[in-house]
């Protein structure tokens, strides 16, 4: 059977076609620039047929959604022959509040808690939304899964997601820790279980995505106790352009003195900060480790900055498990970024972590890098959310 993944943003839309029998990818593609123009660029990936990659008309989802199930189903780069040959659709959605701790069927019902769940993802929520409804609309026949960034993290204890600040507004308003990066945690620790081949009940992992949006998570025996996002995914690790945890005061003490709006404050914490905001050379960490090597000491402080606060955190979950088994790098930066790993897991040689200098020259790959002697064992785990997603779907739709 054959499973669509989408992962809808404001606008944009990713898409990745499964041929579930064999777990593979038939065709992928991106949608860009939705409602100011409209790009479609279409890969096939299996049967030898050309790429498309041209400005295509999408004032909204719904033409986005009937351009790519055009060429999905065209007779010149098609992959597939007729709409039949979509068993089920896959989505990724953001916010699932503390409603779903799991991926569901979505009918009438699901809809409307997703768009409850606004609030909390005002920006990807009614995205996503556009998609479901786009895709229902386009194939009725196939079954829709929303599969949630929040939904591995629901297993975490009362004391790890309610922040110390009156109880009434957690309440009133749902104001607690969620966490995002979901289904890469669930997957890669599942996958670190399995390399550990210990009682799962037993396993302490901590996963380190690490990408352009970062977030750690602690996971006893499979399920998730902690993670560094919050109520959204600005708090916790810098990031590419996003602060992480900074002091809440900061907020009102910026829009004072800069003369902006509380909102422009969240906005600049969001898109202007993090490693681009400090190295004030890009929010990519190529870009950024080039230009430290070449000698631009802000891209070395944002560089510091990062590792530090990775560390910081690595060593606060290693409290929180007991200790670590194993500790999992996954992510654009934590699977391709052997300094990056060397740079956090170097200083914990103090408390017998260590990684093994040569195996760590890998990118890309599935590896094991623990060093001679560690207490950990350290991999480096290729993180797949669309296959997690679109065995969800499988598996909900069976
Ligand atoms: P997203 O959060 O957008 O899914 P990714 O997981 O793709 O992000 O990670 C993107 C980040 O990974 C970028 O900052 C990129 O520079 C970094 N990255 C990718 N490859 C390398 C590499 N070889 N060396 C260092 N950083 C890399």
């Amino acid at each position: 059977m054959n499973v669509l993944v989408i992962n809808a943003g404001s606008s944009s839309l990713k898409y990745q076609l499964f041929d579930m029998d064999t777990e593979t990818v038939v065709a992928k593609g991106l949608c860009e620039r939705i409602g100011i123009g409209g790009h479609l660029k279409h890969t096939p990936v299996a049967g030898g047929k050309p790429e498309f990659d041209e400005d295509v008309e999408m004032p909204t989802h719904a033409e986005a959604i009937s351009n790519v199930i055009e060429k999905l189903t065209s007779e010149r780069y098609g992959v597939i022959s007729s709409l039949d040959e979509i068993g089920a659709v896959g989505h990724r959605v953001l916010h699932g509040g503390k409603k779903f701790s799991e991926s569901v069927l979505i009918d009438d019902n699901v809809i409307d808690v997703i768009e409850e769940c606004v609030p909390l993802g005002p920006l990807h929520n009614p995205a996503n939304l556009m998609g479901i409804r786009a895709c229902r609309l386009a194939i009725p026949s196939a079954p829709q899964v929303a599969v949630f960034d929040t939904a591995f993290h629901q297993t975490m204890p009362e004391y790890a997601y309610i922040y110390p600040v009156p109880y009434r507004y957690y309440e009133e308003y749902d104001l607690r820790r969620y966490g995002f990066h979901g289904t890469s945690h669930r997957y890669v620790s599942a996958r670190a279980v399995e390399l550990l081949d210990m009682p799962l009940e037993d396993t302490r992992v901590i996963t380190c995505h690490l990408g352009n949006g970062s977030s750690i998570a602690a996971v006893k025996g499979g399920k998730c106790v902690d993670t560094t996002m919050g109520l959204t995914p600005l708090e916790g690790l810098p990031m590419g352009t996003r602060s992480g945890s900074i002091d809440p005061a900061v907020i009102k003490y910026l829009s004072d003195r800069a003369g902006i709006s509380l909102g422009e404050v969240i906005t600049i914490l969001n898109k202007e900060s993090g490693v681009l905001g400090v190295s004030g050379v890009s929010s990519d960490f190529r870009d950024i480790e080039a230009a430290a090597a070449d000698g631009s000491a802000r891209a070395r402080l944002a560089l510091d900055i990062f590792h530090y606060q990775t560390l910081k955190y690595i060593g606060s979950y290693i409290g929180v498990l007991g200790g670590a088994d194993a500790i999992v790098f996954t992510a654009g930066l934590g699977e391709n970024s052997p300094a990056t790993r060397a740079a956090i897991i170097d200083r914990l040689g103090g408390i017998g972590i260590a990684i093994d200098k040569e195996k760590n020259n890998t990118r890309g790959k599935l590896a094991e890098i623990t060093g001679e002697g560690s207490l950990s064992r350290i991999f480096v785990i290729p993180t797949n959310e669309e296959l997690v997603i679109a065995r969800d779907t499988i598996q909900k739709t069976k």
